[in-house]
């Protein structure tokens, strides 16, 4: 039988990519749900095309965006409603940044498999999200490219085999640049990502290796294993996705050429594989010399101080995305040089977010959440 899925930020770069993958795949999924934040042009043509009982549009009116099916939501609210809705089994969520959270907690409530994408909210809110899939039979399963290559190694095997996890970093655009030079990158060149075709916002964090701080802390959260377990390696090429270490001392690898459609379609098999031919076959001779380099902590300082906020724990995370959100949204708008990302993200830290306050209630992460903004945009301005 036909699973019901929903695509929640369906105009994005992941959005685009889960659609795709949907489309070679319509005897096993039909599309429930859509959801957008302001292109509504897009959001009616994909609406057209797959004629889902629900499209939401976040900022305009379902009906003067010209989607008006008797389905259609708008403001904040279509994002619950799209990820709740009860012929979906499955919710992507593919929106970028801190407001797709209470989705996530209202599909995850409401006993639904969300393919992840969004990993700010999983850094922002780990406990309430892990919480909210144990009480509500929902269960969270990774779409970032690392996260799934862990899972499909991990897939099979009993908890306490594991030992490490070794997380590739393309090392962004700047990974032979000197920090001088760094400090005042524009925005077209923080944009020039080398591997990957992404949204603005994560592809700014690929840069910064921000990314990969968040991508330590959802690692965290999804597998269960400490800080200490999880490493990071620069890794150009982008073909090893993840290492996993086992208590033996073996390491399996998950490796392909980079492309999001895989693990968005493994997110929603998982934890079977079904035929697809949609990617590009790997070719060991085609994918060349593979490399593996450390992280530089003098090129890279937001990273670092990602990794202190994960070791603080409890809502150091959060503010650490909050002030990261904001630092970035700065630097895209022209406001700040690149250098000030991390300068922004170490004074918000500092000024006393690092005494984590309690991660266990929603209100506790908003409060982190909203003070860290507000001490952002300060921050930015003196
Ligand atoms: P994007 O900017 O291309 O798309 C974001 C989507 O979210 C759009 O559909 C937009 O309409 C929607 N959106 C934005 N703000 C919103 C708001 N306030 N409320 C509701 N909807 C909103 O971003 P992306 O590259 O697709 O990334 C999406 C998420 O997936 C991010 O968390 C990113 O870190 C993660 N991710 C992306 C990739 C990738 O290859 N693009 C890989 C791994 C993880
Ligand atoms: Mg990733």
């Amino acid at each position: 039988m036909s699973v019901g899925v929903a695509v929640l930020g369906s105009t994005g770069s992941i959005g685009c990519s889960t659609l795709q993958v949907l489309a070679r795949q319509r005897e096993r999924f039909h599309v429930v749900a859509l959801t957008a934040h302001s292109n509504g042009d897009l959001l009616a043509r994909q609406a057209g095309q797959w004629r889902p009982a629900y499209v939401g549009l976040v900022n305009g009116g379902g009906r003067e965006s010209g989607i008006g099916n008797p389905g259609s939501g708008a403001g904040v609210d279509c994002l619950v409603e799209a990820a709740t809705h009860p012929d979906a089994r499955i919710v992507v969520n593919g929106i970028v940044g801190a407001a797709g959270l209470e989705a996530t907690l209202a599909a995850l409530r409401a006993g639904k498999r969300v393919a992840l994408a969004n990993k700010e909210t999983l850094v922002m809110a780990g406990e309430l999200v892990t919480r909210a899939a144990r009480e509500g039979g929902g269960e969270i399963v990774p779409v970032d490219s690392e996260h799934s290559a862990v899972l499909q190694c991990l897939t099979g095997r009993r908890s306490g085999e594991l030992a490490r996890l070794i997380l590739t970093a393309s090392g962004g655009p700047f990974r032979t640049w000197t920090p001088e030079r760094l400090a005042s990158a524009t925005v077209e060149e923080a944009l020039r990502h080398p591997t990957w075709k992404m949204g603005k916002k994560i592809t700014v964090d690929s840069a910064t290796l921000v990314n990969k701080a968040l991508e330590v802390i959802e690692a965290h959260f999804f597998f269960g294993v400490g800080y200490d377990q999880v490493e990071v390696v620069v890794h150009p090429q982008s073909i090893v996705h993840a290492f996993c270490e086992f208590v033996d001392g073996s390491v399996l690898a998950q490796v392909g050429f980079p492309t999001m459609e895989l693990p968005i379609l493994y997110a929603l098999t998982h934890p079977e594989r079904v035929p697809d031919a949609g990617t590009r076959r790997f070719d060991p001779v085609a994918a060349g010399s593979l490399t593996f380099e450390a992280v530089s902590p003098d090129l890279f300082p937001a990273y670092s101080l990602g990794r202190a906020a994960a070791r603080a724990g409890g809502t150091a995370p959060a503010v650490f995305n909050a002030a990261n959100e904001v630092a970035v949204q700065l630097f895209l708008d022209g406001s700040i040089r690149f250098g000030q990302v991390a300068d922004i993200i170490d004074r918000v830290l500092a000024g006393g977010a690092l005494r984590a306050g309690d991660a266990g209630t929603l209100e506790g992460v908003l409060a982190a959440d909203a003070a860290a903004r507000r001490l952002a945009r300060e921050a930015a301005c003196s």
